[in-house]
């Protein structure tokens, strides 16, 4: 039998509606607790049945809804079921724009908690963020062995948020073997991307911003393009297919940089059109500034600079100095590309850091184009929170 957990009267509210998270403040009680991560009950106040959550009782947020159906039992057939579910609501993605690679998985927004899964080619690629699906490992090993019977399975949980469960950090084989890294991908009709997925960041690429790279591409004909924390370069690909009269790749890291040199060639475009530097934005944004270089089309597409509600002040800086720099290196009639991937920065705030950065920088500036994240990263309504990427198209004159 599974552990119960009793809500403080009123704290029930958001469950009723379908949000996944307990938050500790909202627990009255818990009887008989399970092992970190197991299965318990939920219920409120009064004793009525709530759902049945996994159990995270060193994490702020103490339960995360697996079910809220009384009957359901949370085994190998119900991740077969929502995974199954997921899988199929990516066929029609898959089938209109012939990628070979995608989120199969989108933890909360795929009404799986914890969960990540990325599929490149036939290797799944897992990350296991919760102690709730580290419980059920097995079951969900299971469970894609079933649906993936011939894909390679490989975890990659190495992420520092797995010590707020009581995890540590783990990457390895869960099944087969995994080809020589780099494998190559496919994403919007026929650009091949070299993706790592054991040392690459995240799962091995950035598939959320594939709808964004293709929106890149009609910006760019005859115009010098700065690319801004390009990691493999996926945004300069398009700006090459896109006819750019050269394109400078900035990147911190040198394995992202020399994969990008790679990518150029294997979609047999120019490299002779581009340049790879390995440097600090802000301080090649800043030394451009200095020298007075000159850009038709720049794009911004950081790491996340708030990784919680307390250091998004700070983010917005961040946000608002590259924004201010960047608007200073475009020439009139210019275009900015630029991203926020913070879930904690909202999109009226990044709109109006960017717009508080164009009126320091001294720019006007229209949106011609807002953007978000690719349509397998869904955002699940009762979880407003699964939406994280905000993109602006601004024209700066
Ligand atoms: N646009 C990319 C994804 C960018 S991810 C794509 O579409 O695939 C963010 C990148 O920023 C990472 O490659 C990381 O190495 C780089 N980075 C982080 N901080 C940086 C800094 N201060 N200066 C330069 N690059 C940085």
């Amino acid at each position: 039998m599974p552990g119960i957990m009793i809500l403080h009267p009123g704290r029930e509210k958001s469950l009723l509606r379908k949000h996944p998270w307990i938050f500790s403040k909202g627990v009255m009680e818990i009887k008989e607790p399970p092992e970190n991560g197991g299965d318990i009950t939920v219920r409120d106040s009064a004793g009525n049945f709530l759902a049945t959550a996994s159990y995270s009782p060193e994490s702020q947020i103490r339960g995360r809804v697996w079910s809220f159906d009384p009957d359901e039992k949370i085994d190998a057939a119900f991740f077969e079921r929502r995974i199954r579910k997921a899988w199929e609501s990516r066929q029609a993605l898959i089938e209109r724009t012939a990628v070979s690679a995608v989120r199969v998985i989108d933890a909360e927004s795929d009404f799986l908690p914890g969960l990540i899964i990325d599929r490149y080619n036939n290797i799944l690629v897992v990350k296991i963020l919760s102690a709730g699906t580290e419980y059920h490992l097995q079951h969900i090993k299971s469970a894609l062995e079933k649906i993936f019977p011939d894909d390679v399975i490989y975890e990659r949980s190495d992420e520092a948020v797995r010590k707020k469960e009581g995890l540590s950090e783990r990457k390895g084989m869960l099944r087969g073997e995994l080809p020589p890294q780099p494998i190559t991908i496919s994403e919007n009709a026929g650009m091949k991307i070299l993706v790592d997925v054991v040392n690459g960041h995240k799962t091995g690429f950035y598939l959320d911003q594939r709808d964004n790279r293709a929106a890149l591409e009609k910006h760019c004909r005859g115009r010098d393009v700065l690319n801004c924390f390009s990691y493999t370069g996926g945004f300069s690909l398009y700006a090459l297919r896109g006819r750019a009269k050269s394109v400078v790749n900035v990147d911190v890291s040198g394995p992202a940089l020399a994969i990008a040199k790679e990518n150029v060639v294997l979609n047999h475009l120019d490299p002779g059109r581009c340049r790879f530097v390995r440097a600090d934005v802000f301080e090649y944004l800043r030394k451009s500034r200095d020298e007075k270089k000159k850009f038709d089309v720049i794009v911004l597409d950081p790491p996340k600079f708030a990784e919680s509600q307390s250091q998004l002040p700070k983010a917005c800086r961040g946000y608002k100095d590259i924004n201010m720099l960047a608007a200073s290196l475009l020439n009139p009639g210019g275009i900015l590309m630029t991203y926020s991937c913070s879930g904690h920065m909202t999109p009226d705030l990044f709109q109006k850091v960017v717009a508080d950065a164009l009126l320091d920088a001294g720019r006007e500036g229209q949106i011609i184009e807002y953007l978000t994240q690719a349509g397998d990263h869904p955002v699940a309504l009762p979880f407003p929170e699964g939406l994280y990427l905000k993109g602006l198209v601004v024209k700066v004159s």
